[in-house]
């Protein structure tokens, strides 16, 4: 029976695992599907985690995170978690392929994906020139044009990293005011090839077996604009992944908002006792990296705090 069952390693679970098993919890195991960081390390630039005096990648910041953790004993399982259920007084954590662990305590931090934008060709170019990771997919297009689409912080973030790979960026915004943060928006305006494909969306992405050849974009006024370029990058925000907490019988573990979020208290505390939840995941999360690790530790120590 483990003490802790940590559900999902980016930087809420790495940070609960730290401050679970540096508190005195024995058997804590952190089940993680990929490579423990999270969806940082999808980031070409972080430059807001206190005590980063440079920008660095996402990698770069998680790279000594799992380390740090291992050493006080936090186990990592790399395997997908399928469901949590309630057993007694404990919960059962169901794992892909049908491997069932018990614990006391749950820790659910699963944090988020990147959301389709939904136009034409998507799906079908999804991989062959439609993508959502600038670092992972930007160096393909080097010297090359490419799109952008979105007006949040991700979006602004990946247009001026992808800048500096390729020839030119048209970044497509379907109004006229951006959602990321002003200094975000004064480097996106005073970067010579980026332009502003503003007020628009993308109507299609067109092309064939050889992957992306076109973006076709329509403004308010219906006007269309065809951009022939290979690659479309787009940031058009995120879903929460709840899936663990989906119920055989198609209820839910725990209480959840309207957009899925898991209702917690200041403590991470969800509507089931025993059942903690942190990071992206959760109500009113300010999906910062900082606060993630925050939830994490808050979590940790209340798990802590139930078994002492
Ligand atoms: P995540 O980082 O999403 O980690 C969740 C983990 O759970 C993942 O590793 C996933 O593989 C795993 N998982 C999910 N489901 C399962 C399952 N069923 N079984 C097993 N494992 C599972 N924040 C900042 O503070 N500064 C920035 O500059 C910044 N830039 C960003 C740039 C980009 C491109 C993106 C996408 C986000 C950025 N953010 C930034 C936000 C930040 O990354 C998130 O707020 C933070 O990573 C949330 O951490 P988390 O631990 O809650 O979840
Ligand atoms: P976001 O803030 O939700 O922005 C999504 C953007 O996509 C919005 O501009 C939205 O337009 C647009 N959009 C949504 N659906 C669309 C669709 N179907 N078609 C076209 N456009 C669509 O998402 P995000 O940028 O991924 O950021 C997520 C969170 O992480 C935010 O809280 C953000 O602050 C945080 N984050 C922070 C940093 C940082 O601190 N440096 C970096 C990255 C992310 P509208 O504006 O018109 O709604």
């Amino acid at each position: 029976m483990l003490d802790l069952a940590i559900i999902g390693g980016g930087p809420a679970g790495l940070t609960a695992g730290l401050y679970a098993t540096r508190g005195g919890l024995k058997d804590v195991v952190m089940f993680e599907m990929g490579l423990p960081g999270g969806q940082i390390m999808n980031s070409s630039e972080v430059e807001n985690y206190p005590g980063i005096k440079e920008v660095v990648t996402g990698m770069e910041l998680m790279e000594p995170w799992p380390e740090q953790c291992m050493r006080f004993g936090l186990k990592h399982e790399m395997i997908q978690v399928t469901r949590v259920e309630k057993d007694g007084d404990n919960f059962k954590v169901i794992l892909a392929g049908g491997k069932e662990e018990t614990a006391k305590n749950v820790l659910i931090c699963t944090g988020s994906t990147p959301k389709r934008a939904g136009f034409e060709g998507e799906d079908e170019f999804f991989g062959k020139g439609v993508s959502t990771c600038a670092t992972c997919d930007g160096f393909f297009y080097k010297d090359k044009e490419v799109a952008v689409l979105g007006g949040g912080d991700t979006a602004l973030e990946e247009a001026l990293y992808l800048a500096n790979i390729c020839s030119k960026v048209y970044l497509i915004h379907r109004r006229e005011e951006f959602r990321a943060s002003p200094n975000t928006v004064e480097r996106l305006k005073n970067k010579e090839n980026i332009e502003l494909v503003l007020n628009s969306s993308i109507k299609k992405v067109y092309g064939d077996a050889m992957g992306v050849s076109g973006v076709l974009t329509v403004n308010k006024e219906g006007k269309e604009r065809d951009l022939p370029v290979p690659g479309i990058f787009t940031f058009v925000g995120m879903n929460v992944n709840n899936e663990v907490l989906m119920q055989e019988d198609g209820s839910t573990l725990c209480e959840l908002n309207e957009y899925g979020e898991v209702i917690v208290d200041l403590s991470m505390k969800t509507s089931v006792e025993g059942l903690f939840a942190a990071g992206d995941i959760r109500i009113l999360a300010p999906k910062q990296v900082v606060c993630a690790a925050s939830d994490g530790a808050t979590a940790a120590l209340q798990a802590i705090a139930r078994e002492h």
